[in-house]
């Protein structure tokens, strides 16, 4: 097996190719430290006893060349020029994306995730922001609540690649946390030149952090879903977001009911009785 510090210094190569000028993040250390293999055990020796000790071991000490942002900071980002509009197509937005520093999230990410999907589509989904398999991959909803967004739009009689896939912030916040108001705020932008270009029919917004920052709604999503809203002319339908979807099964019967108000928009009738996507 590689060990850890090949996989450190390998992985702090391509950091500083990628962000020349940076220091390594505290998340990247976490990850590192979290992925670091377990030591072999030592070999017992001569009447030792031959189980392996349960102390915990401590974590060593992060390489000297390794700044951690408690002593070091993230610098503050790069002044960067407000976002050039309008773009002329999804390729520039994501061109865009893939260079912006815009915001502290740029520190932290692996993959830039400027969406994906029909740049024509008549169906377009927004979510809160990239997790962490979406992160690896740099493509929005990658994980076990994309899989079930999946389900739901094939449920609707789309196919995901029918449909135009984004979220509020293009980056991942770290430990998954909800994007601060500066950052969605930063990134809103790249969200308004796509809704711009693809210029859907229906847009569906998967949550509350969604709901909040694209259409300044400060309703929870248990009170705001299942209403027809606008954006810039475009009726949105809220509802609840695959992860939330996840962890409380029994919304999952509301959220159908969201989807099939949409399906008649588009003048699909859903077949009934239905189950909800599972
Ligand atoms: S989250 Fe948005 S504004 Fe922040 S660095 Fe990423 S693309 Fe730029």
């Amino acid at each position: 097996m590689t060990d850890f510090f090949t996989q450190l210094t390998e992985i702090l190569e391509k950091e500083a190719a990628r962000r020349p000028g940076t220091c390594v993040s505290e998340e990247t250390l976490r990850a590192l430290q979290a992925s670091r293999p377990a030591p072999a055990p030592a070999a017992p020796a001569r009447g030792e006893d031959a189980m392996p000790s349960a102390r915990p071991v401590p974590p060593r000490p992060a390489p000297s060349a390794v700044v951690p942002r408690t002593s070091s900071p993230v610098p503050a980002p790069p002044p960067q020029d407000p976002v050039p509009r309008p773009m002329p197509d999804m390729e520039a937005v994501c061109a865009e994306v893939a260079r912006c520093r815009r915001c502290p999230l740029h520190a932290t990410r692996l993959n830039p995730v400027p969406g994906e999907g029909d740049p024509h589509a008549r169906l377009m989904f927004i979510g809160e922001g990239p997790g962490g398999d979406e992160d690896r991959q740099g493509r929005p909803f990658v994980g076990p609540a994309g899989q079930l967004l999946d389900k739901m739009i094939a449920a609707m009689q789309f196919r995901r690649e029918e449909v135009y896939i984004a979220n509020i912030v293009k980056c991942r916040p770290p430990r998954n946390r909800a994007p601060m108001p500066e950052e969605a705020e930063m990134c809103l932008p790249f969200l308004q030149e796509q809704i711009r270009l693809v210029r859907p029919e229906v847009i569906v917004l998967l949550g509350a952090t969604a709901v909040h920052y694209l259409l300044k709604r400060q309703e929870g999503i248990m009170r705001i879903r299942g209403r027809w809203l606008e954006y810039g002319g475009i009726p949105v339908m809220p509802t609840y977001h695959p992860a939330f979807l996840l962890r409380q099964e029994q919304a999952k019967r509301d959220a159908w009911e969201d989807l099939k108000q949409v399906m008649r928009r588009f003048g699909k009738e859903p077949p009934a009785p239905r189950r909800a996507p599972r």
